[in-house]
């Protein structure tokens, strides 16, 4: 029996990688290819339907850690900036998404459920995040992996419910 039918979901990330839009795209099926100031999207409500059910999800933007219960840790497939410095000492010190780990970890419910998100995928020609190192990252710290495009909409949905099925299966 399913104790939740309505969840909290936070993305998290540094600047620019494309938290509200990702939001918007999901939301609204909206993308802004300008400033976020345009969007105007820091909470959304939106119904997801896992095995038959319809869990409602609560979604924000950078909201505080506590009482969520998914996150969607979002970076730029394209971005270098920390994935490089990964191999040189412990990453959590030098990589961008090893201190929103660190964030995470200190101040959530330890149960949180978390993907790790590679956003902009659609600007393969100037990747410089390989998938396969994202995926092994996230394998290490024992968090879904998943990369997205709010341009081109791919894996958008399916980033959700990826989350939101986990904690359905935990919790049911
Ligand atoms: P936030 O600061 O993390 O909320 O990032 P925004 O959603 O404001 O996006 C920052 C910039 O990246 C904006 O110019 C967006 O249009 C752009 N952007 C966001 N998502 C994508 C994407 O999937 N592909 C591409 N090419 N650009 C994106």
């Amino acid at each position: 029996m399913l104790a939740l039918l309505c969840v909290t979901i936070i993305l998290i990330g540094d600047s620019a990688v494309g938290k509200s839009n990702l939001l918007a795209r999901f939301a609204r099926d909206k993308f802004y290819p300008n400033s976020k100031y345009t969007i105007g999207v820091e909470f959304q409500t939106q119904k997801i339907g896992i095995n038959g059910k319809e869990i409602k999800a609560h979604i924000w933007e950078s909201r505080t850690f506590q009482s969520s219960h998914l996150c969607l840790l979002q970076r730029c497939c394209w971005s270098s900036s920390g994935l490089r410095h990964q191999q040189k000492a412990d990453f959590s010190q030098h990589w961008t998404t090893g201190r929103w780990l660190n964030e995470l970890h200190t101040h959530s419910d330890t149960n949180i459920v978390t993907i790790l998100v590679g956003n902009k995928s659609d600007l393969n020609v100037i990747r410089d995040v390989p998938t396969a190192e994202g995926k092994a990252l996230a394998e290490a710290q024992g968090l879904f992996f998943m990369e997205t495009s709010a341009l081109d909409s791919s894996n958008v949905a399916a980033a959700f419910e990826t989350i939101v099925k986990e904690i359905y299966n935990i919790l049911s």
